[in-house]
């Protein structure tokens, strides 16, 4: 008797051997379970044997194989088998004969259980035409269980080597890239190639961008979902299982190092529970990808806090750099544009007891027409009343009768210096809710720092004005001939008017440098200080271009002092230059202006130039009186 037990031993485990010999790949369990039954039949001779497995996810056996001695009878039992039906037999032993207490097994004769540490791993049907002994088929089961158990755990690692290779991937991916659509395209990739048959839905907390091709859900706190907010703010793994629709989902939550990102939605249909090794990779792939997550988002937060540093440096750099006002309001709403996508930008100043601010040139378009004024007026009126930065995500004027306002985002930031409101500044989009509340904040920071630069500008400029005298020249200013010229106009019956332009002066900086340029200028400016009375105004137009004007001078008085102006510097300038004059007249016989009398000297300065230099013309007379 012993001796048949060890021959049906010995030959069993050489045909295992030979069989694990022989197969491989991933669908071993299939191959090689299968080759075990024809094995099996062989060494006791059964007419017919079959062989069920287990399934976890589905908490089933399935069949895998029947192998028969002729044709293979049709059997009455269903393909699966539901765990709980075999609950009543398993527990006692692991052999089972005629009788069973088992509805759909009558025309078998045994059943084998194929156990492993009392977890049953599936069952061998036998239909023999001899009796069997006991303690054969107590061998075959030991056996056959223990040959089943190893083809499992072969079969998990091959499977667990694809995955960690696929996470191994992922991880490189994720590693490689700062994309937040790509981590979440691979995630959900990776997720497909493991289990075909699920579906997958990333829950998102914050999603602000527009991923065309991925299953993203936002995560609502009163979307009812509570097993997905579970996950959210555990960090824990959750399960919801329904047993009514034969389908289990799984909720894993995407987490970085400093707090969850999202939660990650597996629907696994048509099974009842997640396996536990399943769960470890599908939470070893969601810690991963809440990581690079994590990194994604990081990097975009410090490119963006880079690219708003950059924003500030370089315009508190422009800014100081002293331009015109209205080249920096230009500059800002240029900036501003660029970096915020705004539509129109306008920066808006009260001038002394004003009640409605002024618009700054240098604003873009819009607010340069009427059509800005209802905006402004509701935005001083609001900011006055605030005083505080008004964040409008849909605006609504009052009083608007038309179906919709053209510009629904709106920013508004007051500009305060020594507590008191010295204007607004005010951005504005077409598209509700375009602005993001971090972009408030940055204008804010922005406007803040450029009052103090805008009302040191105007002062500025309001300083030029009132400067009366050039410093290079001790000539008197632009300003101040542009004024009293248009004084002696109201007050006087007539004046003359002599532009200067110093011939060649380019070649004379060139060939002496500018700071000899600078003493020639210097003393053509004291060439006309000496010829001309108290009463007459001698100015620096710009430049090397110099002016004079004569109040109540005839033309011809005019014309001779500029003549005198012009042998004189000839004559006694070092290194040696010569002028052109260019002269006008007026008197109050004919509608005139300042405008055109600057126009007729520069006209006939034009033709001095043309015909020779070194001489004076005056208006209309273009021809050379020398
Ligand atoms: P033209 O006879 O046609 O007037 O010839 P130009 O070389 O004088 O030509 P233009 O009037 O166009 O050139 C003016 C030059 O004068 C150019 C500029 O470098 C120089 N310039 C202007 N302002 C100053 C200044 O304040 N100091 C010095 N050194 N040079 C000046
Ligand atoms: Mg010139
Ligand atoms: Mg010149």
């Amino acid at each position: 008797m012993e001796r048949i037990e060890s021959d049906l031993v010995l030959q069993l485990k050489s045909c295992f051997f030979d069989i694990i010999a022989t197969q491989s790949g991933p669908n071993i369990l299939k191959t090689a379970s299968s080759e075990m039954v024809k094995a099996v039949r062989k060494i006791i001779k059964a007419e017919e044997l079959t062989l069920f497995c287990s399934n976890a996810w589905k908490q089933q056996f399935y069949h895998e194989i029947t192998i028969s001695e002729n044709e293979p009878s049709i059997s009455s039992l269903s393909k699966v088998i539901p765990f709980e039906e075999l609950e009543s037999v398993s527990n006692l032993h692991n052999i089972h004969k005629q009788p069973f207490p088992l509805e759909g097994f009558s025309e078998y004769d045994y059943i084998v259980l194929l156990k492993h540490d009392e977890s049953i791993l599936g069952f061998l049907l036998i239909t023999e035409k001899e009796q069997l002994e006991a303690h054969i088929l107590k061998e075959l089961s030991k056996e056959c269980g223990n040959f089943l158990f190893k083809l499992e755990g072969l079969s998990k690692n091959i499977m667990e080597e694809k995955r960690y290779k696929l996470l191994f991937r992922v991880t490189e991916k994720f590693h490689s890239t700062m994309d937040m659509d790509e981590v979440l395209g691979e995630i959900i990739k990776t997720l497909q190639e493991v289990y075909p048959g699920f579906s997958y839905y990333l829950l998102l907390s914050q999603d602000n961008h527009s991923h065309s091709e991925l299953p993203i859900k936002d995560l609502e706190y009163d979307s009812g979902n509570i097993a997905a907010m579970q996950a959210y703010l555990t960090g824990n793994i959750q399960f919801e299982d329904s047993v009514l629709e034969r389908r289990s989902i799984l909720y894993a939550p995407l987490k970085g190092k400093q707090g969850v990102y999202g939660v990650l939605q597996v629907v696994s249909p048509n099974t009842l529970v997640f396996p536990k090794n399943e769960v470890e990779f599908i939470s070893l792939l969601a810690d991963t990808a809440g990581t690079a997550l994590e990194n994604a988002q990081l990097y975009q937060q410090s490119k963006r806090l880079i690219s708003d540093l950059q924003l500030i440096n370089e315009t508190s750099h422009r800014l100081n750099s002293n331009l015109r006002l209205n080249e920096t309001i230009n500059y800002m709403c240029k900036q501003i544009i660029h970096s915020f996508g705004a539509s129109e930008v306008g920066f808006f100043m009260i001038q002394g007891n004003e009640s409605n601010p002024e618009v700054l040139s240098g604003s873009t378009m819009f607010f340069q027409t009427d059509e800005a004024i209802p905006y402004i007026e509701y935005l001083m009126e609001k900011i006055r009343k605030e005083n505080d930065s008004l964040f409008i995500g849909d605006l609504a004027l009052p009083n608007n009768n038309i179906e919709r306002e053209k510009y629904r985002s709106v920013l508004a930031v007051p500009m305060i210096q020594s507590q008191t409101l010295k204007g607004l500044a005010v951005v504005i989009h077409s598209d509700p809710y375009f602005f993001s509340f971090d972009t408030f904040k940055l204008i804010q920071s922005l406007i803040h720092h450029s009052t103090l630069a805008f009302t040191n500008s105007i002062l500025r400029e309001e300083l030029e004005k009132m400067i009366i005298t050039d410093h290079l020249t001790k000539l008197h200013s632009r300003n101040y001939l542009d004024e009293r010229i248009q004084r002696s106009m109201l007050e006087d019956e007539q004046g003359t008017f002599i532009l200067i332009d110093i011939d060649d002066f380019k070649a004379i900086n060139d060939s002496f440098g500018h700071q000899i340029g600078d003493e020639v200028l210097i003393q053509v400016a004291n060439v006309i200080k000496a010829n001309i009375r108290g009463s007459d105004t001698g100015a620096r137009w710009g430049g090397e271009e110099l002016a004079i004007y004569l109040p109540r001078v005839t033309l011809q008085s005019g014309f001779a002092i500029a003549e005198r102006l012009v042998e004189k510097v000839a004559e006694n300038s070092s290194p040696h230059i010569t002028i052109s004059c260019g002269v006008s007249y007026w008197n109050r016989d004919r509608v005139d202006s300042f405008k055109f009398l600057f126009k007729r000297a520069d006209e006939a300065l034009y033709f001095a130039k043309n015909s020779g230099k070194n001489k004076v013309i005056s208006q209309g007379n273009p021809i050379n009186i020398f």
